[in-house]
């Protein structure tokens, strides 16, 4: 499988940036029709999650739960001061993967692919990868 990367310059701290059109291009770029698109976010502060791109909404409510179940100032022992960054990312997860179908991602009508920040501004990469059947 071939991977290219896609870079993401986030703005705050935390922040759901969608990244489906990016995706998209990546996989029309890799001519594949039918097979699968790995998309995979390889930072510890960052995640990646599909979820709704029609109401910007859902994203801030995501954002204010994770927010709530993970305060910014728990009781962390990590010296760097972002625990909560690190384990926003790993509730959400640093991978997804999307179907191929008809040679685009055969996402839902109300789902986007999303790179979460969670420790913000930063550049961030977002790899994908695309397999033929
Ligand atoms: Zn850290």
């Amino acid at each position: 499988m071939k991977w290219t990367q896609i870079d993401v310059s986030t703005g705050s701290r935390t922040q759901l940036v969608e990244i489906t059109g990016a995706v998209a291009d990546e996989v029309g770029k890799s001519g594949v029709a039918s097979g699968t698109c790995h998309v995979y976010v390889p930072h510890t502060t960052a995640g990646l999650t599909i979820n709704e791109n029609a109401d910007p909404d859902v994203a801030r409510d995501i954002l204010a739960d994770l927010a709530r179940l993970v305060p910014a100032g728990g009781d962390y022992r990590h010296a760097e001061g972002n625990s909560d960054a690190h384990v926003k990312a790993t509730l959400v997860g640093f991978s997804a993967m999307v179907p191929v179908i008809d040679g685009r991602p055969a996402l839902g009508t109300w789902q986007g692919v999303f790179l979460c920040e969670f420790d913000g501004p930063r550049r961030r990469r977002v790899l994908v990868g695309v397999a033929g059947e």
